[in-house]
């Protein structure tokens, strides 16, 4: 009787056994041996042509294709959050790059964010730029983006449609979203694709197109960068992405001549006549304000020589990105403000704040360091 006893409860638990690892099979479908793990999810790329919007994005790797009229965009709201100023795409743009604004209260400025979606967020929420559902709630501020979205990371659709959303409600609220050209921009736009994350590759493989395509003028977000501006001053304050150096000064430009410049001779420009051209090569090359490095590394700079560089600009001071640091820091008692803390790791960053006539770090955890 024993005997049998034990081998019921043996076969019971063989019964068990088998049951469990077949549910455990089951629970871990094969489809892992079949199918990469990531799976792409890009976009919204909007293509306009006349009336009409092309609408494509990438669902779990496969390509969706919508089309629109200018006057039918409830899709693009609903499934995007996205409110597209279509006035602005008919029409030619007609900016007068010079962007100088006066008597602004508070300031923001953000660089060098090369894709870290998530850290942005945080830090913009954290200091009360937007909310929750990544709205605006900063009233009549100023926020500015300073360079450097695209490249490295692989966030940088959504950057970009989350700049394109704030521009638009800042300005309902009197406020304003400056965002300015990095030089990955400028290589993006020109395509030097060295730094682009590879699903942005996947991506362009996909829409069977090169990525600066994407990106090109018939694109909703290629014509709104092309109206963007290498410089801006607020207040006393010039932001430029990397410096502005003596040789800046020495080819007689300004911020207003400089916006002109590189929006009507260089963004679309034939790039071998503009290599060729002295003052438009300088502006995309090592002194030129989207890559200088000179206030850090550059022996001969000196506090006099800035002093010469913020008279001829008019400003006390200049926030600039482009150069890693661990921190918000400032250089020559505070008349440069370096602001690129970072984010491009992932890890930690910081937000530059102006109020009250006050410079501050603002810090991924909410605190305000006074600079
Ligand atoms: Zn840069």
């Amino acid at each position: 009787m024993k005997i049998y006893l034990s081998k019921i409860l043996t076969g019971l638990f063989l019964i068990f056994l088998i049951l469990t690892i077949n549910k455990g099979f089951a629970n871990d479908p094969l489809i892992q041996f079949n199918e990469p793990v990531n799976k792409i999810n890009d976009g919204p790329y909007i293509f306009y042509e006349n009336d009409t919007l092309t609408v494509q994005w990438i669902k779990k790797d496969k390509v969706k294709t919508k089309y629109l009229t200018f006057n039918n965009q409830k899709f693009l709201n609903r499934k995007f959050d996205i409110q597209l100023n279509t006035e602005f795409l008919k029409k030619v743009d007609t900016s007068s790059y010079s962007q100088e604004y006066k008597n602004v209260e508070k300031i923001i400025a953000i660089s060098d964010i090369h894709g870290q979606y998530e850290l942005a967020v945080k830090l913009l929420q954290q200091h009360n730029v937007i909310d929750k559902k990544n709205n605006w709630i900063y009233g009549s501020g100023h926020v500015v983006f300073l360079g450097d979205i695209f490249d490295r990371g692989d966030k940088v659709t959504e950057l970009l449609w989350l700049v394109y959303k704030l521009e638009y409600q800042a300005k309902l609220q009197n406020g304003m979203v400056h965002y300015l050209f990095g030089n990955h921009e400028e290589m993006v736009l020109n395509n030097d694709l060295r730094y682009i994350n590879s699903k942005y590759l996947e991506t362009s493989k996909k829409l069977e197109v090169t990525y600066d395509k994407l990106y090109a003028n018939n694109t909703v977000i290629g014509k709104w960068l092309r109206t963007k501006p290498l410089a801006i001053s607020i207040n006393d304050i010039l932001f430029t992405h990397a410096g502005i150096s003596p040789e800046f000064i020495d080819n007689g430009l300004t911020q207003k001549k400089v916006n002109k410049i590189f929006s009507e001779d260089i963004i679309d420009g034939d790039m071998m006549k503009v290599l060729k051209d002295t003052l438009l090569n300088f502006i995309i090359s090592t002194n030129g304000p989207l890559w200088y490095r000179g206030y850090y590394f550059n022996n001969d700079f000196s506090e006099n020589i800035l002093n010469t560089i913020l008279n001829h600009l008019n400003v006390n001071h200049i926030v600039i990105g482009h150069t890693s640091l661990p921190n918000i820091t400032t250089l020559y008692s505070g008349k440069v403000i370096g602001i690129d803390s970072s984010i491009k790791n992932g890890d930690y960053g910081e937000i530059f704040i102006y109020e009250n006539g006050q410079f501050f770090r603002g810090t991924s955890n909410g605190n305000k360091i006074k600079l």
